[in-house]
């Protein structure tokens, strides 16, 4: 059976050619980027070819990226390394204790790697705003102007939401920090390689990228720090990366992540423009040919590769199952905790209730989608949903309209 995979948000295979400019550094170019001698130069050479690479991407200096273990670290180290500072000055044992706790603005709908760290923030004395989004997965930056306050450090606010692909006004909310003063930092995993990203132009001080997601590899990614930024360390170690971050580089990824977001650089627009017809036909033919079905968050800017469908009667678990049976790799965003599977909590957010949540899948296209693989897929969706149907106690009547969830563009 030939799969066909549309979880690419989930994560994509490694380029060819980003697999061809890594393997000399596991084999031949093996130095270790810290040492003075020839195989250790190359490696460095090469690890600052990478930095220009990813900083090319989005607009920025070389000097301003760090590589990190991906997404996940990306983020955490631009929230804890501008809070931890401000949170020891309002120790009581500090030398001249801060009276209130620093506050942070973030939204319902970010990743986990944002809303845990933010949650742990918490825990260690800060305070942190959520605030909601409309049924388009998008914040009014007038409430982030709203909910700042005195003792606000930072906003943090993803660019294209995991689950969704809808984009957040960045450039707005970018000018709102700046006016502020308050730092303002973005997870834009799931935006970098996919849209042209400009750091200067979105007014963000930190940005946080990973590999995976842009055909490097798993494990690797960068975070952006505007200079001028005061960043704490989250690791202590050597000098690597100026101490930034310390540990020795992961030079064969570092290279990949480099290759990668040079791809990403030359081929994007061309990428997007294909794969957004592609995810374009994929949605609008789901919503034309089965019946009560709604596309989520449709009307708002999107990546060019994230549909997200909600087929009411059905479970998304028992769906994605069945595709998966018959060859095709999509995804639900509900986790599984203690055994009982919870809605998404951007699903949720967005305000559908916890049935519809559950009965919404994710399909995300990528670099190697092809239109017969969409046409398969056109094949295969419809025919799971109607037998699941066929069995479900709660779906009975299938009417004749569609219709998408949202309105604003
Ligand atoms: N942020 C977003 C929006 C993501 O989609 C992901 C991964 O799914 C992450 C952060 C975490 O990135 P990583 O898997 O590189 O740790």
């Amino acid at each position: 059976m030939s799969r066909i995979y549309l979880d690419y948000n989930a994560t994509t295979p490694v380029d060819p050619a980003v697999l061809d400019a890594m393997l000399p550094y596991f084999s031949e170019n093996f130095g270790n980027a810290s040492s003075i001698h020839t195989p250790g130069q190359k490696a460095r050479n090469a690890v600052e070819t990478a930095r220009e690479q990813v900083a090319a991407l989005i607009g920025a200096n070389p000097k301003e990226i760090i590589f990190t273990s991906g997404g996940t670290e990306s983020d955490n180290h631009a929230i804890f390394g501008i809070l931890q500072p401000l949170l020891a000055a309002t120790h009581p044992q500090a030398q001249s204790p801060r009276l209130n706790p620093p506050h942070i603005i973030t939204t319902t709908i970010e990743h986990e790697a944002v809303l845990n760290a933010c949650q742990a923030a918490e825990k260690q004395g800060a305070q942190v705003t959520y605030l909601h989004v409309d049924e388009n997965a998008q914040v009014d930056p007038q409430a982030i102007k709203a909910a700042i306050r005195l003792e606000t450090i930072l906003i943090t606010i993803m660019h294209a939401n995991n689950e969704l692909g809808s984009l957040q006004p960045l450039a707005e909310i970018g000018k709102i920090a700046a006016a502020s003063d308050i730092y303002f930092h973005t997870d834009a995993v799931q935006s970098a390689g996919k849209i042209p990203i400009n750091v200067n132009d979105l007014s963000v001080d930190l940005l946080a990228l990973s590999g995976h997601k842009l055909y490097a590899p798993k494990g690797i990614g960068a975070l952006y720090i505007r200079t001028g930024t005061q960043l704490q360390q989250l690791l202590y170690g050597g000098h690597h990366q100026r101490g930034a971050r310390p540990g020795t580089e992961n030079v064969a990824a570092i290279v990949g992540l480099g290759a990668a977001a040079e791809l990403a650089r030359k081929s994007q627009v061309a990428d997007a423009a294909r794969i957004a017809a592609l995810r374009d036909h994929l949605e609008q033919t789901i919503l034309a040919t089965i019946p009560d079905v709604r596309a989520n968050a449709a009307s708002a800017p999107r990546t060019p590769n994230t549909t997200n469908i909600i087929f009411p009667g059905i479970e998304g678990e028992a769906l994605l199952i069945a595709l998966d049976l018959k060859g095709l790799a999509c995804s639900t965003g509900a986790a599984c905790s203690s055994g009982s599977v919870e809605p998404s909590h951007v699903l949720t957010a967005i305000g559908l209730t916890p049935e519809d949540a559950r009965a919404s899948l994710r399909f995300s296209l990528g670099r190697h989608t092809t239109a017969s693989e969409i046409a398969t897929a056109l094949k295969i969706i419809p025919q799971a949903v109607s037998q699941l149907r066929a069995l479900s106690p709660t779906y009975r009547k299938p009417s004749i309209h569609h219709s998408q969830i949202g309105t604003a563009k």
